[in-house]
């Protein structure tokens, strides 16, 4: 008998909830289709609704339960009307991401047809990248969980930009292994060094050691890029890039500009991968202003578990998965093509439950 496939699942607070749902609907009937092994959820209760109740952002074992699952799945957490005494956010998953050392945070930047397009080039119906942050260390390593940096009396403030070599090379031969996986399905097979290697030491080494790993991967080219230019260039000609690499805080901005690229915080999928863990989660947050209204693109969470189904495959060895992850893709890129999928957030008329079901329905009629 092979053992279960369990997902650690963690709803949240506001369109968290509402697009979660949408997202496990889309996985579990891809999954079946497939012929995959059902997925076995384990729900954790975390978030500031659950602060509010209890004191706790998070279930007294929720951390340790969901590092034991196969996946976690993330919905979204916080909302501004709740905080701590001390004015901080609630923010259990900023703890999860360090505790598990997920350093991998991936972004996909993907133009579909019909979907709200920002460029006028017609080129840009090709837009196919990954913003690849590193996301544990960086210039937020002084903030969030290592507390902040120093502030000397009322006249200076200090914030630490820290590289390690360790955690350098394993997000290079993560953005390497990606653009080989990615070539493998038609990708450019291209992975550009995002920095400013020019002016800061930390970022010299960022590049020296991006400079150590690239030739162990001879099928896959690199460039590098100021990350002042790279802005331009993803405004420029972004269906030119393919994985870029880059430092936690120019990864939290660009892939900002990425997700407005290709239409909206309903589009931004993310994962966030460790050496033996993986979140998966949308970008967005739980906009409380159209909160519990089925308004919400749920979108982001389809495809981030799609993202989600992919790691499946890779940990478990199961092509079912695969297959599934390819599934969902698919479905999205099908609905979009026929014209079908019009959710609110771009104006069009379609809430949560509309877009899932065309999902769904583009799943079910794929041959
Ligand atoms: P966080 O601090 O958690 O990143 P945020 O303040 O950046 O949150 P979000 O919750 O990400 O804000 O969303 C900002 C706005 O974008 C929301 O108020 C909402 O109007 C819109 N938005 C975000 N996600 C979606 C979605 N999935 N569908 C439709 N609109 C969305
Ligand atoms: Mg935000």
């Amino acid at each position: 008998m092979t053992r279960q496939t369990t997902i650690a699942l963690i709803r949240g607070d506001g369109i968290g909830v509402e697009v979660t749902d949408a997202a496990m609907e889309v996985v579990n009937a891809a999954v079946s289709r497939a012929g995959g092994q059902a997925l076995v959820f384990s729900e954790i209760a975390a978030g500031a609704g659950y602060f509010q109740q209890t004191g706790l952002d998070i279930e007294q074992d929720g951390e340790e339960r969901a590092g034991d699952a196969d996946a976690i799945f993330l919905g979204a957490i916080g909302l501004p009307s709740v905080r701590r005494p001390d004015g901080t956010e609630i923010a259990p998953h900023l703890r999860l991401r360090d505790r598990y050392g997920l350093y991998a945070g991936v972004r996909p930047v993907k133009a579909y047809p019909n979907a709200p397009q920002r460029l006028a080039d017609p080129r840009a119906a090709a837009i196919d990248l990954i913003i690849l942050r590193e996301s544990t260390e960086g210039l937020f390593y002084s903030a969030a969980v290592h507390g902040r940096g120093e502030v000397i009396g009322d006249s200076e403030a200090r914030d630490i930009l820290r590289i390690t070599r360790t955690t350098t090379e394993k997000l290079h031969n993560f953005a390497f292994r990606l653009a080989t996986r990615r070539k493998d399905r038609g990708g450019q097979g291209k992975v550009t060094c995002v920095d400013k290697a020019n002016v800061f030491n930390s970022m010299a080494f960022f590049r020296k050691i991006f400079d150590e790993i690239a030739p162990k991967y001879p099928d896959i080219a690199h460039d590098y890029a100021y990350v002042d230019a790279q802005a331009l260039n993803l405004i420029r000609q972004p269906w030119e890039s393919d994985v870029l690499v880059m430092e936690n805080m120019f990864g939290d901005i660009l892939s900002d500009l990425g997700g407005g690229l290709v239409g909206g915080m309903g589009m931004a999928a993310c994962a966030e991968i460790g050496d033996e863990h993986g979140l998966f989660q949308p970008a967005h947050g739980t906009a409380p202003d159209i909160m519990g209204q089925d308004k919400a693109n749920p979108l982001a969470a389809i495809l981030s578990g799609a993202l989600m189904l992919d790691y499946l495959a890779e940990r478990t060895g199961l092509d079912a998965y695969a297959e599934a992850a390819r599934m969902v893709d698919d479905a999205v890129q099908a609905g979009f093509e026929a014209n079908r999928i019009h959710p609110m957030e771009f104006g069009g008329n379609m809430g949560t439950k509309a877009v899932t079901r065309e999902v769904l329905a583009q799943i079910d009629s794929a041959s």
